[in-house]
């Protein structure tokens, strides 16, 4: 009785945070950030509205993995997206989908490939690792996995002029990137800028690194980092092999599901708006 009456309390106080608004509430109330089918529908309404090519690749289990693409092109201006590939980051992947619903025109005209989740089992359980247990950001070396496999596959021969990986980090205070770019090359800073209204940076380390204003950026050294943390991740594998720059878009997990979805929306406007500009 005490308990019930306690969370009945609570959920009202949430109800009435400060600060949020209406469409924050009305989000929170209903999103289904973890229903894997609903998301797969609305992936394939997008493709259908875009005339995006959609390739089924098998994850664990026989669940869907989907691609969709526009090109099979090496002009070097084509955009890699992909979210999910850590099943409790559900923002990421709800960030991408409703970013390219409202996004048909531009899918429509720029070459594009996307993965919109690629650890489907770990978003229905809400758990970082695959069914089998394994990081699979740490796995794209490793051919065998036959998602990583289909992956390589469907990306070879391609060249891409930003490929942006969009993940949520549980330790972080704010909102950070990792930038795997060449010399002189710089996207983090100003994307970041359109991110921060939403969701401050993160200041200070990020796994014992140090950030520059929520950059963490890269220009060689890949081959330590990879043996530091145990594997290669799809950013380093994207960077070495097909993409001038990679990034790793990261919100902090303990935000509101709501704000965190906004700026994976943000970060994607302003990747667009990179890619218009070099399409001019
Ligand atoms: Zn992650």
């Amino acid at each position: 009785m005490l308990f019930s009456s306690i969370r009945v309390d609570l959920s009202a106080s949430l109800c009435e945070a400060k600060g949020m608004t209406r469409a924050e509430r009305i989000y929170l109330a209903s999103h289904r950030c973890h229903d894997v089918d609903f998301l797969l529908k609305r992936w394939r309404m997008v493709a259908r509205k875009a005339g995006l090519q959609v390739d089924d690749l098998e994850g664990v289990n026989h669940s869907t993995i989907l691609a969709l693409s526009n090109h099979r092109e090496s002009s070097g201006r084509a955009l890699y997206l992909s979210a999910g590939i850590h099943g409790d980051e559900p923002a990421a992947v709800q960030g991408l989908l409703q970013w390219a619903e409202e996004n048909i025109p531009f899918l429509q005209n720029h070459p594009v490939i996307i993965f919109p989740c690629l650890n489907p089992w770990g978003l229905v359980n809400n758990i970082r690792e695959d069914e089998k247990g394994r990081d699979l950001n740490r796995c794209f070396d490793q051919p065998d996995i036959r998602m990583i496999a289909e992956i390589h596959h469907l990306i070879e021969g391609c060249n891409f002029g930003i490929a942006a990986c969009l993940h949520e980090d549980f330790d972080a205070k704010g909102v950070y990137v990792y930038e795997l770019a060449r010399r002189g090359e710089k996207l983090g800073a100003a994307l970041l800028k359109k991110v921060e209204r939403t969701i401050p940076r993160h200041r200070g380390r990020v796994d014992g690194r140090e950030s520059r204003n929520g950059v963490m950026r890269r220009t060689r050294g890949l081959e330590q980092i990879v043996e530091e943390i145990g594997g290669v991740p799809e950013a380093v594998h994207l960077f070495l092999n097909h993409a001038r720059t990679a990034l790793t878009f990261e919100t902090p997990s303990e935000y509101s599901l709501y704000r965190r979805v906004q700026c994976h929306i943000r970060f994607l406007d302003g990747l667009a708006d990179i890619t218009r500009r070099a399409a001019e």
